[in-house]
């Protein structure tokens, strides 16, 4: 009787927001054994050339409508490498649970039988707070954060990022909410509208932040009105709503606190 064949072992590898200091040590160290990288766009462009020399390295794509190789494919893609192969990596923007659809992946790994581990990463949301420099849980404004899209489902959905939307949970949202929308599509005068018909005040700060971490970081600050009016920043970007979105947090917080509203300043932001 023939041994049955040896599996490798997946990894889910999270590869950070973008600076490539904020990639764990783990991650380096897995990379650098690698026999297969599967990467995604998000992906800083040098986290595969860690590899060693004679690693496959398969690009996976997934830059919005114009995906590289389907979700299907990429699961099929890890179940056979890991059939011939003793470390394959799936590098992952971010963090791979957060919005990357590991779900799905590490459904197709289980019913292949075959062994992953998960290394997670430093998410957007974090790295978008940092390079604001804002708490995305300053306890003088906010209790809670709400990590959320207005994209969701299918492959072919992604191009239309409203079309496939459970809808978000507004209840679920307070004054006390820090709201991170990541994929706020290429409309923000439709956030705008939606975080308005939810009843969000005009006036609530936010603050847009492109390619966070990374050399092509921008920053814009605004509010959930002035949204409408702001210039779509490059892709990846994601907004963050709340009281915490401003650096004039002291002041927003003790309005909040005392019940008062009034008017507050916004840097370069346009108060309606
Ligand atoms: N798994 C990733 C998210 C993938 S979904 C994570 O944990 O970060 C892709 C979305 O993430 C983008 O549309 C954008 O909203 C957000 N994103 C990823 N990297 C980003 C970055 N460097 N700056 C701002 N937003 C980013």
């Amino acid at each position: 009787m023939s041994a049955p064949p040896k599996m490798g072992h997946v990894y889910l590898v999270g590869a950070g927001p973008g600076a490539l200091g904020l990639v764990t040590l783990r991650a380096r160290q897995l990379i650098e054994r690698a026999d297969v990288v599967v990467y995604d766009y998000l992906c800083h462009p040098d986290l595969p050339r860690w590899a060693p020399e004679g690693a496959e390295i398969i690009y996976a794509g997934k830059s919005g409508p114009a995906h590289t190789l389907t979700q299907d494919e990429i699961n099929a893609l890890l179940v056979s490498y890991a059939a011939s192969h003793e470390v394959v990596i799936r590098l992952k923007g971010g963090d791979p649970l957060v919005f990357g659809r590991a779900g799905e992946e590490i459904e197709a790994l289980r019913r292949a039988a075959i062994e992953f581990e998960i290394v997670p990463g430093v998410t957007a949301a974090l790295g978008a707070a940092a390079a604001a420099g804002i708490s995305l849980t300053d306890r003088r404004a906010a209790s809670q954060i709400v990590i959320t899209t207005y994209s969701r489902g299918s492959d072919a959905a992604v191009s239309d990022p409203f079309a496939a939307t459970p809808q978000l949970n507004w209840a679920a949202i307070s004054s006390s909410t820090t709201l991170v929308l990541y994929m706020p599509g290429a409309d923000y005068a439709e956030v705008s509208q939606r975080l308005l018909d939810a009843g969000q005040p005009k006036d609530l700060p936010c603050v847009i932040v492109s390619n966070a971490t990374g050399p092509l970081q921008q920053i814009r600050w605004s509010s959930v009105a002035g949204l409408s009016r702001e210039a779509k920043l490059p892709a990846p970007a994601l907004l963050i709503v709340g009281r915490v979105a401003t650096h004039e947090i002291r002041e927003i917080a003790a309005n909040h606190w005392s019940g008062t509203r009034r008017e507050h300043p916004i840097r370069n932001a346009t108060i309606i």
